[in-house]
């Protein structure tokens, strides 16, 4: 009998059907049909390699999805919504609350719905609005953060239920499995996670130095991922922070430049990344298009299936399904 289930992932058109899989693929090549075993499905390059594995839609417990949403992810503001039917956390909160409530209004969820919050680390761009988040329901919305970043966050008058860990460690929030790295930055200590659920695992790697052996191993498998691209050189160089903060973002536990992305894009980044966005971008030392232009010339050279997207500074982005 013939069992169908269409959706739509990451802007490709799915079809699952009597077990195999047919996919659409309206990126650098029109109509490439696949058709293989139970398990997943493969994807080849022109030179008819295997560059990704897609998993059956069926082996996502229930037919669940991923949705993902970057509310805002610049150097004035961060915070990531990723939730499927059942779990919704958001990474960071680097926004007002109203703020918060308003872009997920629009993406049709509610803030009282949030079953989590994930901090990366305890600059305000990235923690700004915790404090009144954690109290955006009772009982409180718990908050996710590693031992040495919580000293350093402002909580005001609250109490919020906090549940803290060890940089490295992974634990369960709801449906997700989620894995936490230690990051080289100028904070305390901050973390990337990578969160996975039904097959899916989501990067998030922003406000880095360089990248770390860690990083690499962290991100591979990821099928969306968010990816620091913060500064052009030249234009920190000659641009208008003062030299001590020039040489801070520079550093080793800085911020990653369009160049060290570009570098990753080229010899780091996993066949299986169907969307890299490119985010934190700084508005003083770095332009969208710059961003834009680097990261389809160093994608170029990958022959790969991955879509780019640049997440400019202040803009909600689109949702993205898997
Ligand atoms: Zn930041
Ligand atoms: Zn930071």
């Amino acid at each position: 009998m013939s069992q169908a289930v269409e959706g739509r992932a990451n802007g490709l058109a799915l079809r699952v059907e009597h077990g195999g899989l047919h996919r659409h693929v309206y990126a650098r090549f029109h109509r490439t049909y696949c058709k293989c075993g139970r398990e997943a499905t493969h994807r080849k390059n022109i030179f008819g390699e295997i560059v990704g594995i897609w998993y059956k839609r069926e082996e996502r417990s229930g037919g669940a999805i991923v949705k993902i949403c970057i509310l805002a992810s610049s150097s004035a503001g961060n915070s990531t919504f990723i939730a499927t039917d059942r779990t919704r956390v958001l990474i960071d909160a680097g926004l007002s609350r109203r703020e918060i409530a308003k872009r997920l209004a629009f993406i049709g969820e509610d803030i009282q719905a949030l079953d989590a919050i994930l901090v990366t680390h305890e600059h305000s761009d990235h923690t700004c609005g915790l404090a009144a988040m954690a109290k955006v329901r009772e009982p409180q919305l718990p908050i996710y953060l590693t031992e040495g970043t919580a000293p350093f966050i402002d909580w005001g008058e609250s109490a919020p239920v906090l549940e803290r860990f060890q940089a490295g460690r992974c634990f369960p929030v709801g449906d997700f499995d989620v894995a936490s790295f230690t990051i080289p930055h100028d904070a305390a200590d901050p973390v990337g996670y990578t969160l996975a659920a039904q097959g899916v695992k989501i990067g998030i790697a922003t406000d880095l130095g360089y990248v770390t052996d860690s990083l690499r191993v962290h991100l591979g498998g990821t099928d969306l991922l968010l990816l620091e691209s913060n500064h052009d050189l030249e234009m920190l160089r000659v641009g208008p922070y003062p030299w001590s903060v020039k040489q801070r973002v520079m550093s080793r536990k800085g911020h990653l430049s369009n160049e060290v992305a570009a570098d990753f894009i080229e010899n780091d980044l996993d066949v299986r990344v169907s969307t890299l966005v490119l985010g934190h971008i700084s508005e003083h030392n770095n332009h969208p298009e710059l961003v834009r232009n680097m990261g389809l010339k160093a994608l170029d050279g990958r022959a790969l299936f991955t879509r780019l997207v640049v997440a400019e500074p202040g803009v909600q982005s689109e949702v993205f399904w898997y």
